[in-house]
């Protein structure tokens, strides 16, 4: 897998588009989804993905389509902040796997730092979260937006 590589319509948030495996939602319009990372870098990491394209990373996302996709990053980042009140906030997207790029479907991570708790993990690692306590914090994240 490199930056340029046919699109793969079976990578995991394809298949989630489709309905045809399972996530914790935390938002949805037209044009993009919001979603816990069941493997969470803090409490509240939420991803963000455009719908209705093929862009396996930032480069190969048309330019006419990034405006809502970065609208709802943004309402993401603040119902975050005004549910979960972290001290910071990463907002940040990985192209290719030479990047750190796991999944190829373009994606941006918003998560939390709080200064009083290490991040809990690294990047995309260990066991899932627990599905109970990651449905409890979409929930906080869904009524702050
Ligand atoms: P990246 O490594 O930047 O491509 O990010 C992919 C992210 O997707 C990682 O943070 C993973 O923890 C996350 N991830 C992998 N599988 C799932 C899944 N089934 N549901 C939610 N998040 C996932």
């Amino acid at each position: 897998m490199t930056l340029h590589a046919p699109y793969d319509p079976d990578n995991i948030f394809a298949k989630m588009l489709r309905g045809e495996i399972p996530y914790i939602k935390v938002y949805e319009d037209e044009d993009t989804l919001a979603f816990m990372d069941i493997f969470p870098q803090s409490d509240g990491h939420t991803l963000i993905i455009p719908k209705h394209v093929e862009a396996r990373n930032l480069l190969e996302m048309p330019t006419e389509k990034l405006a809502p996709f970065i609208a709802s990053v943004q309402k993401i980042a603040r119902a975050v902040e005004t549910a979960l009140s972290p001290d910071g906030l990463i907002v940040t997207q990985f192209n290719g796997e030479a990047a750190g790029q796991t999944v190829f479907h373009l994606h941006m991570h918003v998560i939390p730092v709080y200064k009083d708790r290490p991040r809990q993990r690294g990047h995309a690692t260990g066991k899932p979260a627990d599905m109970d306590a990651l449905k409890a914090l979409a929930a906080k994240i869904a009524a702050a937006l």
